[in-house]
């Protein structure tokens, strides 16, 4: 048998819940095919979370390590609460930077040392403000050298969104004191939606390197776009079924500069209705086969809708 010489690292956003803690969600990476994951340790939009349970964590670990799941390529996403670049009412910012603290030390005694974050939204301030706000929050949560590092996400420009461009995620990554503890999400929707053109990713990549530096890439966010290029809407589309398209995605998960780097589907669950009732699906299973096939499935919501059934 012929080893591969780099072996695609891709999953998808799943759940956390308290009761199967790391171990439903290793379950659920598992089921879709995947070999790494992403989840939020708690309802992304509110700050209510309970402690790591550690027995569940172990059984995880155990079980990540049976079926070959690298720990350092699973991810936490920061509640999208959280909001670093708005110091308009005092109380909520510093709660923004505890409640941060508080999220790496729980990605901490999961074993995780990957955490993305939404810049944040200045919400008036403009950019230059949010941007320093932005700096001197992660400088009061990143107080050593040590500790998981801080992920932050390219966004897609929907309202007052910082890091809609490379150079503004530049700007704080220069800011911040401890630098070895931040790096870069790549979210191909984001980036789509901010006004960098998929077709030419290659060029994309080129002035990521001369910006930010290729090496900062912590992890890509693999989503399909339902609008075009420089419309800052922010959603997201299965993949292969917006405006990026198929091909284009590919391209990005097998980029030879993007390798070993882990790949995250954050695609939209599809809807279905059985016996009058609406429910949703992952696609994740489905979309992942295609990915590793790197063959487009054109019934791909209908196998998704007929998984489930
Ligand atoms: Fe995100
Ligand atoms: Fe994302
Ligand atoms: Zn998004």
């Amino acid at each position: 048998m012929v080893m591969e010489m780099e072996e695609l690292i891709i999953g998808s956003h799943v759940s956390y819940t308290n009761n199967d803690g790391l171990l439903g969600s290793v379950k659920e990476a598992l089921s879709y095919g995947a070999n790494t994951f992403m989840f939020y340790t708690g309802a992304p939009q509110n700050t209510i979370r309970s402690a790591i349970d550690k027995d569940l964590t172990l059984k995880a670990h155990k079980l990540m390590k049976e079926k070959g799941i690298d720990i350092k390529n699973v991810i936490v996403h920061a509640p999208y609460i959280i909001n670093l670049a708005n110091n308009k009412d005092l109380d909520k910012f510093n709660f923004s930077i505890n409640f941060l603290k508080q999220e790496l030390k729980r990605s901490e005694e999961l074993g995780i040392n990957k955490v993305v974050l939404h810049p944040g939204s200045h919400v008036g301030l403009g950019t230059d403000t949010g941007i320093q706000n932005i700096i001197t929050a992660l400088n009061e949560v990143l107080d050593s050298e040590e500790g998981p590092v801080i992920c932050l996400e390219t966004m897609a420009g929907k309202g007052t969104e910082v890091g809609t461009t490379f150079e503004e995620i530049k700007e704080i990554i220069d800011g911040v004191k401890y630098q070895n503890r931040v790096m870069v999400c790549l979210d191909t929707c984001h980036i789509n939606d901010a006004g960098y053109d998929l077709n030419n990713f290659d060029k994309i990549l080129t002035e990521f390197d001369e910006v930010i530096g290729l090496d900062k890439i912590a992890c890509v966010h693999i989503n399909d776009s339902k609008n075009v290029t420089a419309s800052h809407k922010d959603r997201h589309e299965n993949f292969g079924l917006g405006n990026i398209g198929f091909d284009n995605l590919i391209k990005v998960v097998y980029h030879d500069k993007l390798k070993g780097i882990p790949k995250i589907l954050e695609t939209p669950y599809i809807s279905s209705e059985a016996g009058g009732i609406d429910r949703t699906y992952p696609p994740y299973k489905q979309e992942i086969a295609m990915i590793k096939a790197k063959k487009m499935n054109p019934q791909l919501l209908e196998e998704v809708r007929a998984y489930f059934k």
